[in-house]
């Protein structure tokens, strides 16, 4: 609920504290149990900094985080370490984000080890996990650098599933990987939630990836979630004059359809969040923009049926 993450601004080369960065400005957002969330965006729009406060990587400035009841955004480290065990995250590059001097076993045994299970148990559990995800659990003595980039993927996945989570934060799970690969990495993660009952929060600016495994999806820009609601609802009819841009760009599988369709070329770069637009924050770069759009903020709100929200004065429909 109203998720603030600021970092402080640059300093100039007078030694003056530039203004606050509010890479995340406000965000609210529910995701039910074995669901799907999507969250999308450009790089920038402060996507990957909501999931790291969700899981508490990262801690917010102001706002709540709850988890199935208990308000864990306030909590100590050692205070949250019953609930962490609920919450975990993979990260985009499966190289950099597990340790190249561990062995395999080592690496997912981790988040065991960290919750008190002895040696043997974390290493049993680690083999379990090996199968689970499609590697081979005699490999548990190799080290990262001995896998593939979708294999590496599919360790960071076990050891974001060692303590049995009910919520996976995935970070572009799959977009450091070659396109022949997503797929099969995607269905993983597809089979996954069916089997363990998981909650994904998939964070990507791919939008065809998360069309595919969300149920709902959330569409941010510079800080903010413009456009909310199920995944059916905002892909086939955007209500967001940004989501539509997004929408646009997505290539259509049939040659006939893609050569109709309108394109909707957005002007510029997002602005920075160091110093963002009055109003809505869209406006620049908005083909719909009117005046009030300078002054006045939009905030989410119900736009048409189904219970989508969208922050727009003018919201398609
Ligand atoms: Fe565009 Fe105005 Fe809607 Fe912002 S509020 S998205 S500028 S029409
Ligand atoms: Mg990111």
């Amino acid at each position: 609920r109203d998720l603030v993450k600021t970092f402080p601004g640059r300093r100039s080369r007078t030694g003056k504290a530039g203004a606050p960065i509010r890479a995340v400005d406000g965000v609210s957002f529910d995701v039910g149990a074995g669901e799907t969330l999507g969250l999308v965006g450009e790089s920038g729009c402060g996507k990957s900094t909501t999931g790291r406060m969700i899981v508490r990587l990262s801690d917010p400035t102001s706002g709540t985080v709850t988890f199935d009841g208990t308000e864990i955004g306030a909590l100590s480290q050692a205070q949250l370490r019953p609930h962490r065990k609920h919450l975990q995250m993979v990260f985009q590059d499966p190289y950099s984000s597990l340790n190249p001097r561990q062995t395999v076993a080592r690496i997912i045994s981790e988040p065991l080890l960290v919750q008190g299970a002895g040696a043997a148990e974390a290493r049993k559990r680690a083999a379990e996990l090996m199968e689970l995800v499609g590697l081979i659990p005699e490999h548990l003595d190799r080290y990262p650098h001995e896998f593939s980039g979708g294999q590496a993927q599919r360790i960071g996945i076990a050891r974001s599933l060692a303590t049995s989570p009910r919520l996976v934060v995935a970070d572009e799970p799959v977009s450091a990987l070659d396109v022949s690969i997503q797929a099969q990495v995607v269905n993983l993660m597809e089979r996954l939630q069916d089997e363990l009952g998981l909650a994904y929060i998939f964070i990507a600016h791919d939008l065809s990836v998360v069309k595919r495994v969300c149920d709902r999806v959330a569409v941010m820009y510079l800080g903010r979630i413009v456009e909310i609601g199920d995944k059916h609802q905002v892909y086939g009819n955007p209500a967001h004059p940004y989501t539509k841009a997004l929408l646009s760009a997505v290539p259509l599988p049939d040659p006939a359809a893609e050569r109709e369709r309108e394109r909707i070329v957005l002007l510029g770069d997002p602005p920075s969040p160091a110093d963002p637009p009055s109003g809505c924050s869209f406006h620049p770069r908005c083909p719909k923009a009117q005046e009030i759009c300078r002054t006045e903020r939009p905030l989410l709100q119900i736009a048409g049926t189904g219970g989508r929200e969208a922050a727009c004065h003018f919201p398609e429909n």
